[in-house]
């Protein structure tokens, strides 16, 4: 079988399939080996030899890297006086360590894609923060963690947003939406927890942090959310939230949990809106 040796480079994208054209001058030796005089009408005339397979070769030595590949068709080009090798499969490859290297970066390339799909799945189109689904896994990590004590959830309800999508169009509600969903997000770092949206205009945020430094920020939030206005040809939209805290010590299950919450954000919207309940 023929070897040809090629420089690192070009055989690794060889092996890559970067490439599948392999140019070779037409020297002396490729000359008597590929070109095959054969005499038609009195002339004689050169056809190119074909092979099925070459070897492929880089480096010296018993351990260097090389490999088998189809060759699909051998070429003369006139005008580059070039001999031209087209691969096909890669049949046999020895040494090939780089493929190692390929296989890591192709692996770890496999994972980040995968990383971005989950996170995509955990996330609600319109505001980009976590969803439900996601909500439900993370409870399930947190109350088992052994600061589950400390676990809090926070329910926030935009108020009276019927009312906006009745003024303002759906279209607008969307990017009220969406507002408030990054306006969470921004705070939700500063409780060192995740925002979801729960449904709707609903979102909860879970957090671990103790009750008082927590009623500072979340009225930090409140406030940031009231003075934000939100452009419309009209006039500007504003909002405000209600906000119903539990925390998990003082509940039997998750469920429970976010129940209390619940039921604290209509003590909210009772008592005025705009405001913080917690028992
Ligand atoms: P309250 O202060 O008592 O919470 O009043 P509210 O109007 O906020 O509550 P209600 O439950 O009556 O209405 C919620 C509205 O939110 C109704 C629904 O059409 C709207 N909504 C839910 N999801 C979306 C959404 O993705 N986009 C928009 N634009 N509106 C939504
Ligand atoms: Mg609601
Ligand atoms: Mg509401």
């Amino acid at each position: 079988m023929y070897k040809i040796s090629v420089n690192k480079e070009l055989f690794k994208d060889i092996l890559y399939k970067k490439a599948t054209i392999l140019e070779k001058e037409t020297s002396l030796y490729w000359k008597k080996e590929l070109l095959q005089p054969i005499i038609q009408e009195d002339r004689i005339k050169y056809t190119i030899k074909q092979l099925d397979k070459v070897t492929i070769t880089n480096g010296l030595g018993e351990d260097k890297p090389q490999l088998i590949i189809e060759c699909k068709k051998i070429d003369y080009s006139f005008k580059n006086d070039i001999f031209e090798f087209h691969f096909g499969k890669i049949l046999e490859q020895k040494n090939t360590d780089i493929q190692e290297d390929y296989k890591d970066n192709l692996i770890e390339q496999l994972m980040r894609e995968k990383a971005l799909l989950e996170d995509k799945m955990h996330r609600d189109h319109l505001t980009d923060v976590y969803n439900r689904r996601k909500m439900e896994a993370d409870l399930n990590i947190y109350i088992n963690q052994n600061n589950s004590r400390d676990l809090c959830a926070i329910f926030i309800d935009a108020d009276r947003f019927k009312g906006i999508n009745d003024n303002f169009g759906h279209d607008a509600g969307d990017r009220v939406l969406s507002l408030l969903g990054e306006k969470l997000k921004k705070h939700a770092i500063d409780l060192n927890g995740q925002v979801y949206r729960y449904g709707g205009e609903e979102f909860i945020i879970l957090c671990f942090i103790d009750k008082e430094s927590l009623i500072i920020k979340l009225n930090e939030l409140r406030a940031d959310i009231k003075s934000q206005k939100i452009y419309h040809p009209r006039r500007d939209i504003s909002i405000t939230v209600s906000m119903g805290i539990s925390f998990y010590r003082d509940c039997k299950s998750k469920d429970e949990m976010i129940k209390k919450a619940d039921n604290n954000v209509y003590k909210a919207k009772a008592n005025g809106r705009d405001r913080i309940e917690f028992e």
